[in-house]
């Protein structure tokens, strides 16, 4: 029979529903913080019941963010002109490290994928032709993934966008092929961001 006490296993069980955390891994870190000092795992527990409580969305731009506009939105020194494309929270985060870009963002929160079911409805492509038909947007840059999905989201966003008038631009080519933005460095980047090109 096995005599761990529930609370073990349950933080055992629900490590190991982590993206990455195998049984292992999973143990490791439970025995950790078992051990580790009151005030530690006081501090963890309150940073995860924040990122659930204070977390919301963005209603321009759909980041994740602690206010609505989120600080990116405010920001009237930023160009609000230019809204840059991304997929994932991530390649925001990635794109705001090349101190580059200047723009707006926009998240998609996935891309399409035919072989996963995501289809355009399953992203936030409604919010931005929205943002888009406001006018105040000139430039839209799309800085999707360079893999098929990525590639796929892009052309389908072409096509949407193209009649609106609105000038279209993509990062340049450059970006490790089959890679993820969120692991580009920041001179592969910024390189792709200078180098963008019209599409
Ligand atoms: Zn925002």
């Amino acid at each position: 029979m096995d005599t761990t006490p529930r609370s073990v296993t349950r933080l055992i069980e629900e490590f190991h529903r982590l993206p990455g955390i195998g049984p292992k891994t999973a143990q490791r870190l439970t025995f950790y913080l078992l051990r580790a000092p009151k005030q530690q795992v006081e501090q963890l527990a309150e940073a995860l019941r924040d990122l659930r409580e204070k977390i919301t969305t963005c209603a321009l731009c759909q980041n994740i963010a602690e206010a609505n506009p989120c600080t990116i939105c405010r920001d009237e020194t930023r160009d609000h002109s230019i809204v840059c494309v991304v997929e994932e929270p991530l390649d925001l985060v990635a794109l705001e490290r090349t101190r580059e870009y200047k723009g707006l963002y926009h998240v998609l929160h996935g891309a399409i994928s035919p072989v996963e079911g995501i289809g355009p409805e399953d992203l936030r492509i409604k919010e931005l032709l929205e943002r888009l038909r406001n006018g105040r947007v000139h430039e839209v840059l799309l800085a999707t993934n360079p893999n098929l999905e990525g590639e796929a989201t892009a052309m389908y966003l072409e096509r949407l966008i193209k009649p609106l008038g609105i000038r279209m631009t993509r990062l340049a080519r450059g970006l490790p092929v089959g890679g993820d933005l969120e692991y580009a460095d920041e001179v592969t980047l910024t390189r792709a961001l200078e180098g963008r090109r019209e599409v």
